[in-house]
């Protein structure tokens, strides 16, 4: 199935995650064409690339927030004439969409360094507490922003729970409850021991509760790709994960005079930095907190770095290295 034509560099792991954020998939400054997005995903398959020039195990994992966004958005215009999909839906179309572009940014990298190797996506189910407390409070914006009127409007024709945004409009908010089990764990694992780069558990999977006879269903909600990852890279026992950003660094006091970007640290450490309220909410904090819970549940090194330097980070020169105390 592999065919090496590059030698293996032995620093590097053997098994591991790797998480890539919006910006690697719909930055926000691009209005979002096809087009767009394909030079975005080549982008990211440059960078991706020497990665996968290995013999590895190589999982990747990506956001979905402005896709699923956009998917949001058709939906809205579009609902008098065709019935709008449920999110757990809307995720799944993400997932392939975005697999689709990344697969063929990476398979054209692959073969212009002539090495051998598929990449497969597996749209992957993640199940979920329906007692978890995110369902309770659903709290988690996402999608375009309406007028008051608007977001009445949806509420009463599509069932959407509508919340104001910090006083830039209405927006549709659901619950985002904590990754509890990865459906597709097998299948994902399985493939990667046979030398195929997976793409899995996009925007952090499609979100499913257990029924009481067994069976599942998906539901209205959506789940934190790095809190995927990390929970994905422990149940495979895989101890590197990397979660791949639009900063260099984690740094400390960001954004001020005195800002501090850290290199390597200790879980202990970086749980003291979070607790002082260094990382932001909704960005870098929900990164941390991944982290920190990969490390505590079996994994070596966390790292996080910008998505130009997937090779430089896992080879030691690049990024913020969390690692196990
Ligand atoms: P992604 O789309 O990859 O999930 P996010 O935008 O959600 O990325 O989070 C990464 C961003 O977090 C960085 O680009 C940076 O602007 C911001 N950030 C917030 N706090 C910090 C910090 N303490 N150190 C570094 N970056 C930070
Ligand atoms: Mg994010």
């Amino acid at each position: 199935m592999i065919a090496t034509m590059k030698p293996t560099i032995p620093q590097i792991p053997d098994r591991l995650v790797v998480a890539i954020g919006g910006n690697a998939t719909h930055p926000e400054n691009i209005r979002g064409t096809t087009e767009e997005q394909e030079l975005v995903a080549a982008r990211a398959a440059r960078s991706l690339a020497p990665l996968l020039q290995r013999h590895n195990q190589l999982i990747l994992t990506h956001g979905n927030g402005p896709v699923v966004g956009k998917i949001l958005l058709r939906q809205y215009y579009a609902r008098e004439h065709v019935p709008p999909m449920r999110l757990d839906v809307c995720v799944a179309h993400s997932q392939g969409g975005i697999a689709h572009l990344m697969m063929q940014g990476l398979e054209d990298e692959l073969n212009r360094a002539q090495y051998d190797r598929r990449v497969a996506c597996v749209i992957t189910r993640v199940e979920v507490d329906p007692q978890d407390p995110g369902f309770l409070h659903p709290s988690k914006p996402i999608g375009p922003f309406f007028s008051e009127e608007e977001a009445r409007h949806l509420q009463a024709q599509l069932g959407w729970s509508m919340m104001e945004d910090a006083g830039r409009g209405w927006r549709y908010i659901v619950a985002s409850p904590r990754p509890r089990r990865v459906l597709d764990l097998e299948l994902i694992d399985s493939l990667s021991r046979q030398g195929i780069a997976v793409i899995a558990a996009g925007g952090g999977g499609i979100p499913v509760i257990q029924r009481a006879d067994g069976s599942h269903c998906g539901v209205p909600a959506v789940i934190d790709k790095d809190l995927t990852s990390a929970h994905l890279a422990n149940a495979l026992g895989i101890e590197t994960l990397m979660i791949l950003t639009a900063v260099q660094k984690v740094a400390i006091h960001f954004g001020q005079p005195e800002q501090q970007w850290l290199d390597t640290v200790t879980a202990s450490d970086m749980q003291r930095y979070m607790t002082e309220g260094h990382f932001a909410k909704g960005s870098m904090a929900p990164k941390i907190d991944a982290a920190l819970r990969f490390l505590a549940g079996g994994g070596k090194r966390a790292i996080i770095a910008h998505l130009d330097e997937a090779l430089p980070a896992i080879e030691g020169n690049a990024g913020t290295h969390v690692i196990a105390d």
